[in-house]
Parts: structure tokens; C-alpha cells; sequence
């Protein structure tokens, strides 16, 4: 069955990881038909604005999308595209696989989990923000309801099903915020009483950190509240080596949108430095979602061969001394061997 993705090739960086990426798809014979839309820097520039309808529409059409880093312009007024993104889509699961790669700087190996976070309520509210007493004084209101901790929970244990993972763990704050938190944690048991075959694990969140750092082993799915989430995914990522290797998928129902977690890099934008194992690493959480999850476990454990035996061929962020073409290259070889 062929797929239409809309692909959105992004800012600084963003095409040379988005070709480099496209490339590999390409070897795999996925059979995908892309559409090419705008967004970020050139959109604002051809269109006026960061995301102009018609990308939002071929989103919609396409209900998948592959996107490169955007850069949001400072001090402009301009909110970033992201989150506008979230919120016209209603992307509720912010899903963040930490895996380990050999050869890269990080503190454990055979790390593989993945950190599964509400992304529409809890305390990122847009209208939940609030200065009182002259400015002296800040409020900000968490909102938790049945419904959003319901989706995630399901979504987060129909994840560890479908992947053949073992237990799911729930991270919160029930014994203090115990409104909020503690709806999540109830709906959490609930749904958890649905999967008896899943082990279910609760933990509150300041345990999480530490067990995370001394024996990060022990989890397999974690799902969160938005803010826990937030810092618990990048706590995750620092754990196998830091951004350069993190991918992220933002669910709907409507639309489903994956991409490198690391931003633009204007920095080393146009000189192939860019390392694409980000983005290919959230083309293979695209290609499980669409049911190619052998395909997606074919670019994992290429970008491992790769690292492992093509030092000369990968990029000089993770110690190599090629650059974001020939470690495309490199994984091309590697899928027709
Ligand atoms: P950044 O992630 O772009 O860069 C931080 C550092 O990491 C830089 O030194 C950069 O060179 C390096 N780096 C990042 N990705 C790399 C890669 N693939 N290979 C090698 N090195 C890499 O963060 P920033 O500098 O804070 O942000 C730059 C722009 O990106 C900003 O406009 C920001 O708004 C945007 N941004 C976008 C997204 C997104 O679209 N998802 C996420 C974060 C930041």
C-alpha cells in the first residue's frame, strides 16, 4: 500500500537532514508519494506567515507529516510554529524514544525506552496564565481532565502492545498535587487494569529522576503529564547521548507529525555538518506507525552498523570524520548489502 506524506523540509539544517533522510527512505522502497509544503523562514517570506493555510491543509489531506526544524524569528511577536502546530491538530502524544548507539557520549548503553507525554493540557495553558498583586505575584493553573489522561494512558499502552513492550510506567505527583495529579494517576489504574498483560508501574516523579540516572534499565514505557513529560523526555535524551540522536512524534487523531527533536542549527546550517540520524530516526517512528515497523528497525540498526564500522563516514558531532551526505551514503550501502 502506497502512502502520501507531506514533507516539510524546514529551516537552517532542515534540508540538508530532510535529503539526506528522503534518500534513505527512498533505498528502503517504502513507496511513499510526497508533497512538499512550506513552513518556517521561507514560508514567512513567500507567504507572510510561519505556516501558511495550504500546508495546513496538505497535513490534514495527507494525515502524516515528516518535518525538518523551524526557526521561530525572536522578538517579533511570532509564537512558535510547534505549538500552533499541536494546537490546530489537537497532537496529544508527544512520543520520544531514547535508544542507545554505540560510539556516542553517554553514560549507559542498551538504553531503550520510550517516554510517552500529554502535549495539550496540564500546565501548558495557553489562558491559564495569570499576573496579580502588581506583578508581584504569578499564577498558573494545571488542568487535568478525564478525557486527555484517558487518550494518553491508552495511547501509552497500546504503544508498549503493538511493540512488544513489556510494562508501562506512570510518572506523577498524586501525593501532593492531588487534584490534577491525582486524576491522572486514577485514570491511569484504570486503564492499566485493561492490559493485563502489560506490567504497570507507578512512580512519583521526583523517584523518577533518580531511578531514571542510576538505573534508567528498569523502564520500557513512560507515560506522563505535560510538564513531567517535558523534562523527563530530555532528561531521557541527555541519558543516550543528548539531542543529535533524539527523535519525536506528535499524535492526533487527525494528523501525526515526526521529527528531529533538535532545532534548526544555524550555526552549521549549509556546511553538511548536520548529523541526520534525528530525523532518520523519526522516519522509522513513521514507518511503525504505518505498520513498517520492519523497515523503521531497518534504519535503527543501520545508523548502529554504521556508527559502529563507518567512522569515516559519519558526521564530526559523534566523532566521525564524513559529513551528512556520506553518512546517507553509508546507510544506502548498508540497506542494499
Ligand atoms: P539547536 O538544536 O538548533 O542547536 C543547538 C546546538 O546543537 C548547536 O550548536 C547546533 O549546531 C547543534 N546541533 C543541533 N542539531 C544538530 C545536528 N543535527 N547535527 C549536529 N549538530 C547539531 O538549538 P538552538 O540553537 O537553540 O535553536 C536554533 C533554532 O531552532 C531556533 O530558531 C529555535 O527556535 C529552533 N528550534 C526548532 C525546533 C523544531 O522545529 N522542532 C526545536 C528546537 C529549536
Amino acid at each position: 500500500m502506497s502512502h502520501s506524506i507531506a514533507v516539510i523540509k524546514g529551516d537552517g539544517i532542515g534540508p540538508e537532514i530532510m535529503d539526506a533522510t528522503l534518500r534513505v527512505l527512498d533505498a528502503l522502497e517504502c513507496g511513499f508519494e510526497y508533497e512538499f509544503v512550506d513552513a518556517g523562514l521561507s514560508a514567512l517570506e513567500n507567504h507572510g506567515t510561519l505556516i501558511p493555510q495550504a500546508s495546513l491543509d496538505a497535513i490534514e489531506k495527507h494525515g502524516i507529516a515528516l518535518k525538518g526544524p523551524l526557526t521561530t524569528p525572536i522578538g517579533k511577536g511570532f509564537s512558535s510554529i510547534n505549538v500552533q502546530l499541536r494546537r490546530h491538530f489537537d497532537l496529544y502524544a508527544n512520543v520520544r524514544p531514547a535508544i542507545s548507539f554505540p560510539g556516542t557520549r553517554s553514560r549507559f548503553e542498551d538504553i531503550d525506552m520510550i517516554t510517552v507525554r500529554e502535549n495539550t493540557e496540564g500546565a501548558y495553558l495557553s489562558d491559564g496564565q495569570e499576573m496579580i498583586d502588581d506583578g508581584n505575584t504569578g499564577i498558573s493553573v494545571i488542568k487535568v481532565t478525564r478525557k486527555g489522561s484517558e487518550r494518553i494512558v491508552r495511547y501509552a499502552f497500546e504503544l508498549a502492545k503493538s511493540s512488544g513492550r513489556k510494562k508501562v510506567t506512570a510518572v506523577h505527583k498524586a501525593n501532593i498535587i492531588k487534584t490534577s495529579s491525582g486524576l491522572f494517576l486514577d485514570v491511569a489504574r484504570e486503564i492499566a487494569s485493561e492490559y493485563p498483560d502489560i506490567e504497570f508501574q507507578e512512580m512519583i516523579v521526583d523517584n523518577a529522576c533518580m531511578q531514571l540516572v542510576m538505573n534508567p534499565h528498569q523502564f520500557d514505557v513512560v507515560v506522563t503529564t505535560n510538564l513531567f513529560g517535558d523534562i523527563l523526555s530530555d532528561l531521557c535524551a541527555g541519558l543516550v547521548g543528548g539531542l543529535g540522536l533524539a527523535p519525536g512524534a506528535n499524535i492526533g487523531e487527525r494528523a501525526a507529525i515526526f521529527e528531529a527533536v533538535h532545532g534548526s542549527a544555524p550555526d552549521i546550517a549549509g556546511k553538511k555538518l548536520a548529523n541526520p540520524c534525528a530525523l532518520l530516526l523519526a522516519a522509522a517512528q513513521m514507518l511503525d506507525h504505518l505498520g513498517m515497523a520492519d523497515k523503521g528497525e531497518t534504519i535503527r540498526h543501520g545508523i548502529r552498523t554504521v556508527l559502529e564500522t563507518r567512522r569515516d563516514m559519519v558526521t564530526p558531532d559523534i566523532g566521525g570524520t564524513g559529513n551528512t551526505d556520506t553518512f546517507a551514503q553509508a546507510l544506502v550501502e548498508y540497506i542494499h548489502a
